[in-house]
């Protein structure tokens, strides 16, 4: 009919103009044209329920963000080479969130970027090259970041300084915070006897790409303090799990009750305007600027800070992270009993408003079922609901809907998630 025609023609003008690298969601591409709360609306008026968008995190097109940013960009908008207060305050509240020895905030645009120099500081500070990561991580886009971020691999593997622990059998291990600590210890083991040392363990605190592992909280303590007491340094890649997503506190790496030596962040830090940051220690960032010196054009801009500030704002007066954690629970407890109704729900794992819904075939001896996956979600998108995959195989339904999600809307997601995995069975 008239709508897939166009549709068919928008795609058709993405390949010729955007090509290879632009990837579309949806066996059925969706056109939206409007953002609000935890809604999305397509070209028809239709509405969709995002369960996945993690950017807009306080709400697709926030009134206090939109407003900030206007006010903002018809003020001043200049980098960060003049005085302005806005870069003091701002970095100050940031810093409060954090523990007492991270103490300097350095904003970017990216948390490719944002990663990429805390790659930077672990090598300019150990002297070494290696770098510890899991199996299906994401770290970022640069050249140094995409060498540590297995996902992004479609042949080949990443080079040899980088190790990687295979996250995914953590769950069958009898004791998973000594299985982690002895993968890193193993790690830097290989790491050296290849010459190249270890800098650094980066992971994602609540573990997205992979597949999303939450539990037992603490698991990573064990090998974070043994690394750090050896000279070596831990990186919390807070992009999906910060600001509050969690439910328990500010910031994933909380739950394992650690201490990082340098945080990167991004995503939702500007609910969608182009915002990241890295915190480390001052003596970090000094060792660093002593070689070489650090710029970001973009980062750290009047409006940037503008923007962040409505945001840190908004998660405070609406109580977004006391609502992650009670409607996360209740989420997590809804989906967890899904197990018994349905032979194909494996496993369930989260915290707060970031959940892992593992989808596996029965008649298969319980194997991930990325094929069933990929119909569920776009059954689901037919049914008005937006979600996405992770994880090693792509059967982790991947639950991250902005923190303003609401209990009517938790329960319209599980009406809507079982229609759909009883419409794609056999
Ligand atoms: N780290 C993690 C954990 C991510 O998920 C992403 C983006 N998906 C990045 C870093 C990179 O962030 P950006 O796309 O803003 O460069």
């Amino acid at each position: 009919d008239q709508a897939d025609a166009r549709i068919g023609a928008l795609v058709r003008k993405r390949l010729e103009t955007v090509g290879p690298t632009s990837m579309l969601f949806y066996e059925e591409p969706l056109h939206i044209v409007r953002g609000e709360g935890v809604w999305l609306f397509d070209d028809q008026g239709r509405r969709y329920l995002d369960v996945y968008n993690n950017v807009p995190s306080i709400g697709h097109c926030h009134p206090k963000v939109v407003q900030a940013v206007a006010e903002q960009m018809g003020t001043l908008n200049v980098h960060t080479r003049y005085l302005h207060e806005g870069i003091h305050t701002y970095s100050e509240r940031l810093l409060a969130t954090l523990p007492a020895p991270l103490n300097r905030l350095v904003m970017m645009c990216t948390g490719s970027e944002s990663n990429d120099m805390a790659l930077r500081l672990a090598r300019r500070w150990t002297g070494r090259q290696g770098i510890i990561v899991t199996e299906a991580a994401y770290h970022g886009n640069t050249s140094a970041v995409t060498e540590v971020s297995p996902s992004s691999y479609k042949q080949g593997m990443p080079p040899d300084f980088v190790h990687i622990i295979p996250i995914s059998q953590m769950p069958a291990q009898a004791d998973p915070a000594a299985w982690f600590a002895d993968q890193v210890r193993t790690g830097v083991e290989q790491l050296n006897a290849l010459g190249h040392g270890c800098a650094a363990l980066l992971v994602d605190s609540i573990f997205s790409s992979d597949g999303v592992y939450a539990d037992p909280a603490a698991f990573l303590k064990p090998a974070v303090e043994w690394l750090q007491a050896e000279g070596m340094l831990f990186i919390a890649d807070e992009v999906q799990p910060g600001f509050g997503r969690t439910g328990s506190g500010m910031w994933g790496f909380e739950r394992h009750q650690v201490t990082p030596d340098v945080v990167t962040m991004g995503k939702p830090m500007g609910n969608g305007f182009p915002m990241a940051g890295l915190v480390a220690r001052e003596e970090l960032l000094a060792a660093l600027n002593s070689d070489v010196g650090y710029f970001n054009t973009f980062g750290g801009s009047t409006v940037a800070v503008a923007a962040g500030t409505a945001v840190l704002n908004v998660l405070e007066e609406e109580q977004l992270m006391a609502n992650a954690a009670s409607q996360g629970e209740y989420l997590k407890q809804q989906l967890t009993g899904l197990k018994s109704s349905y032979d194909e729900v494996a496993d369930v794992r989260g915290a707060g408003l970031f959940i892992g819904l593992d989808l596996c075939d029965p008649t298969q001896a319980g194997a991930p079922d990325p094929v069933r996956t990929t119909a569920v979600i776009n059954e689901l998108k037919r049914n008005g609901v937006l979600i996405g995959a992770a994880g090693k195989s792509g059967s982790t339904l991947k639950i991250r809907p902005p923190l303003c999600f609401g209990r009517a809307e938790a329960d319209l997601f599980l009406e809507r998630l079982q229609q759909s995995i009883k419409a794609t069975a056999g």
